[in-house]
Order: structure tokens, then C-alpha cells, then sequence
């Protein structure tokens, strides 16, 4: 099957400074790509070069068998590519609602939106005249990923998607997201230290210090957990 994005050996720096040093992963139609790494190893820059938003220093960006590397980030948004960064990024002044119809840009009507997202988060119907700042900020994650959904993207892009939530809200985010998956979309999620990915990722990998040091099952990639962690600078991986 054609991946729907590859990154091949990917290099990246800021100034001067190499910050991704050669990183190959790809994913297809359905996967979720879990990967966990520490603070500073790089996973936020890595969600960047593939989002077209930081350009790599050397390797390639593939997205359905195309070599986009250099392409611009509208452009590749355009393309399917759908980056949730991390904070979320609602506007706190407007509503639930008016998130949403952001997205009719591509052409489906606010109430077919408006219908999957009420769908994959109920909670989200009840809020959907709240200004989203008045929000918890499990529901404010869940209308970044609803808005983000809503773009009908092909591959989807999570950075730190638990940030600050509670386990409970974290479990439910990560059950849309196989969800999302299982209707054909290619997820990436890079997280710190929520480990419940992998309850939901089809494979994992542990980047460290701008590497992927390990790659394979979910079920592996947890028993390689505290060990890898223990070998940075970081703190110990949380059993
Ligand atoms: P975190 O979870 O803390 O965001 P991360 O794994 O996402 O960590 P990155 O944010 O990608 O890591 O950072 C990787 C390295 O690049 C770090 O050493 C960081 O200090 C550095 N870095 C990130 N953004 C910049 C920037 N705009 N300018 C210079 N260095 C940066």
C-alpha cells in the first residue's frame, strides 16, 4: 500500500544547530503512529517539517508516493496535511459553533460539519454556542481535533494531544482518534509521556535527543519505555 506520508531520512536544524539528525517513518491509511519521546527530542520540529511549516535540511517529505519537500504549508494543508499543534490553538472569543464553520473553506456545509463533530464529541454539541475559552481544556482539545477532522484531511498530525488533561479525558480523545483512523486517515500523535497512546496506536516508535531509537509494536515500544528514558538526561519514564 502507498504510504500516505513519508519522511525519508530527514535532517533539520535551527541555525546552526541539527536538532533532527536522519529521522525515516511513514504511515498508511488507518495507522496511528505513536510517538513518545522526551522533552527537546525533537518531536514537535519533526510534526513541522512534515506539515511543510519548518523546512528540513536534508531527506524528503513524500505524501501519497509525491515528493513534496519544500512545498509550503498551505499548500500542503491543501494536499490532506493537518497539523493540531500543541495549546491547542482555539480562539478563545468564539464559539464552538463558529470554530466549525472555519472549516466549510473546503467546501462541506456547516451542518454536515457540524454533524460528524457533534458525533465523534457529543460534549461538544451541548457547548456548541460557548465561547471556547469558557471551555475545559479537554473540550478545547476536543474541538481542535473536531475542527481539525472537519478539513477531511488524509493524514492528521497530533502534537501533545494530553497536554495537562486528565487520564479519563486523555483515554476518550485517544479512542476518536483510532476511531478517525479506522475511517482511512493516517495519524501521527507525539506525546511526552502519555502512554495510552499505544493502547490505540498501530505502531509506535521512542525518539530521543532527534533520533528514533526504537521502532515496532506498540506492546514493544512499552517494555523499551523506561529503559530508553532512563538513558537521557530525563527524568525516568512514569510506570
Ligand atoms: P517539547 O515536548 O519540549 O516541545 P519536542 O520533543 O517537541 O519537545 P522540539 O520542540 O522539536 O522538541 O525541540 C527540539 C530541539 O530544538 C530542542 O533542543 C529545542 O530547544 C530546539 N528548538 C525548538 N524550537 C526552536 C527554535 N524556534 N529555535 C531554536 N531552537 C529550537
Amino acid at each position: 500500500m502507498t504510504s500516505l506520508l513519508e519522511l525519508r531520512n530527514v535532517r533539520a536544524s535551527y541555525g546552526e544547530i541539527e536538532v533532527i539528525h536522519g529521522v525515516t517513518i511513514s504511515v498508511e491509511p488507518g495507522d496511528v503512529l505513536g510517538i513518545l519521546g522526551p522533552n527537546g527530542a525533537g518531536k514537535t520540529t519533526l510534526l513541522k517539517v512534515a506539515a511543510g511549516l519548518h523546512m528540513p535540511s536534508s531527506g524528503a517529505v513524500v505524501v501519497a508516493g509525491r515528493d513534496v519537500t519544500g512545498i509550503s504549508a498551505d499548500k500542503l494543508a491543501r494536499a490532506g496535511l493537518c497539523l493540531v499543534p500543541e495549546g491547542r490553538g482555539v480562539f478563545p472569543n468564539l464559539t464552538v459553533r463558529e470554530h466549525l464553520r472555519m472549516a466549510t473553506y473546503r467546501g462541506v456545509s456547516l451542518s454536515d460539519i457540524e454533524e460528524a463533530a457533534y458525533h465523534q464529541f457529543p460534549r461538544l454539541k451541548e457547548r456548541r454556542d460557548q465561547a471556547a475559552g469558557t471551555m475545559s481544556g479537554g473540550e478545547q482539545q476536543m474541538l481542535s481535533v473536531a475542527r481539525a477532522v472537519a478539513t477531511k484531511p488524509s493524514v492528521l498530525l497530533l502534537d501533545e494531544l494530553s497536554m495537562g488533561l486528565a487520564p479519563m479525558i486523555v483515554e476518550e480523545l485517544f479512542g476518536v482518534v483510532a476511531k478517525i483512523a479506522s475511517e482511512g486517515i493516517a495519524i501521527i500523535v507525539v506525546e511526552q509521556f502519555a502512554k495510552a497512546v499505544l493502547g490505540v496506536a498501530t505502531k509506535a516508535a521512542i525518539m530521543i535527543d532527534g533520533g528514533i531509537s526504537a521502532m515496532g509494536t506498540p506492546h514493544d515500544i512499552h517494555d523499551q519505555l523506561s529503559a530508553a528514558y532512563l538513558g537521557t538526561s530525563h527524568k525516568g519514564f512514569p510506570s
